[in-house]
């Protein structure tokens, strides 16, 4: 328990296009087996945060220009985003991103293309996949584009998966859900965190939603921390409760 976390972000800053300084200095961790929550209101760095981690920043002309990302204790922000998901650092991107004319058991297998282990092992992951989420099953000869949004994220979550993941980079899961749907989704996520041991961590603007499962959340504004804490301490917190959590 006394072991290096397994995903640590020390001090990042990130730029774009050379001059936009976006992330101004942050930090976080999640620990082995962890939920943890990254919290915010649009635009406040939160899922530059997660392509900083997954190393994506380059195709928008971002760079992290300061600090270390380590993965059990080692660097590896100089791995390229398709090393990393080797290393089992993989992001599901906001607005779910399932490739629409691919077949929903097609946009799964996707998932395990940076595997090395048999055909075996890849059906048993499906199958995992499936008794998480029955209703990819039955949906699994339909077109991902003509899905509902939820199995779309759905769909998603269980393509990352697929790759055998020992953290997950979460961005957004609720966006565009009705609340029983995203209460749902979020249910079978800490199912998923619990029995396969895969960490979570959820960027996510739903801070009722994201601190009812996560363990911990950091809250950023203009690109730093403001706060940190136990989910359960934040929701007690008067600034908390008063600029995230609405007034019920
Ligand atoms: P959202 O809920 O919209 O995802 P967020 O907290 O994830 O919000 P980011 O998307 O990380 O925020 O954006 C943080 C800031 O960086 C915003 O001011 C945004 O305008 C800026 N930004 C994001 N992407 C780029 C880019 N490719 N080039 C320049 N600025 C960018």
């Amino acid at each position: 328990a006394t072991d290096k976390p397994l995903l640590a972000v020390n001090n990042i800053e990130v730029i774009y296009d050379h001059v936009i300084l976006v992330l101004k200095g942050v930090s976080l961790s999640v620990s082995k087996g962890g939920i943890v929550a990254l919290l915010g209101a649009n635009g406040a760095g939160k899922t530059t945060t997660l392509k900083a981690i997954s190393n994506l920043l380059r195709a928008e002309r971002g760079e992290v220009t300061k600090g270390s990302i380590e993965l059990e204790g080692e660097r590896v922000q100089d791995l390229t985003p398709n090393d990393l998901v080797r290393r089992g650092v993989i992001q599901v991107m906001e607005g779910r991103h399932c490739f629409e004319h691919l077949t929903i058991e097609e946009n799964l297998m996707t998932g395990a293309y940076t595997r090395g282990d048999g055909r075996a092992a890849i059906e048993r992951d499906l199958e995992m996949v499936y008794s998480y989420f029955p209703r990819l099953k039955e949906r699994r000869g339909s077109q991902a584009g003509y899905t509902s949004g939820g199995e779309q994220q759905m769909c998603a979550i269980g393509r990352a998966l697929m790759s055998r993941p020992k953290v997950v980079l979460l961005d957004e899961p609720s966006m565009g859900l009705a609340p029983q749907l995203v209460e749902q989704i979020f249910e079978i996520v800490k199912q998923i965190n619990e029995e396969e041991g895969v960490s979570i961590l959820l960027a996510e603007q739903n801070t009722n939603i994201a601190l009812k499962y996560a363990r911990y959340g950091y809250i950023l504004e203009n690109g730093r921390v403001v706060m940190d804490g136990e989910a359960a301490a934040l929701r007690e917190n008067e600034d908390v409760k008063e600029f995230y959590l609405g007034l019920s």
